[in-house]
């Protein structure tokens, strides 16, 4: 998708530190971070939302829970956990309208989110 920013990223059009690739998965360092710890985690195929999915993509969101257990666990965050949430829609707080979930950790979170 042309205009999409994290397309650019995946094709390092724009910068961005990434942590984590595959195939089908990126994940790098959110820019604003809202945790000591806040990676983003993106399929590399462009899919705007979850209303977007389609039967052929199941397997991509697996795999991108998968790539952030193992990210986590290259951390050392067994212990202590992580946060993986994604928003969906405007009422959610989507901005990039490229499925992404952020992985929060570091701290202790709230719940439930604001
Ligand atoms: O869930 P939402 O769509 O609001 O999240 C988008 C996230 O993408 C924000 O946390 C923002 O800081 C991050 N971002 C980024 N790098 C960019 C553009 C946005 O990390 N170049």
């Amino acid at each position: 998708m042309q205009d999409c920013i994290f397309c650019k990223i995946i094709k390092r059009e724009i910068p961005a530190e990434i942590v984590y690739e595959d195939d089908h998965i990126l994940a790098f360092k959110d820019i604003q971070p809202a945790a000591p710890t806040h990676l983003l985690f993106i399929p590399k195929k462009h899919i705007p939302t979850f209303f977007d999915l389609q039967p052929e993509d199941s397997h991509i969101l697996g795999e991108l829970q998968r790539a952030a257990a193992k990210v986590a666990r290259d951390m050392g965050l067994t212990e202590r956990g992580f946060r993986l949430v994604s928003n969906c829609m405007k009422d959610a707080g989507q901005l990039v309208w490229h499925i992404h979930y952020h992985f929060l950790a570091g701290r202790t979170l709230q719940w439930p989110p604001g």
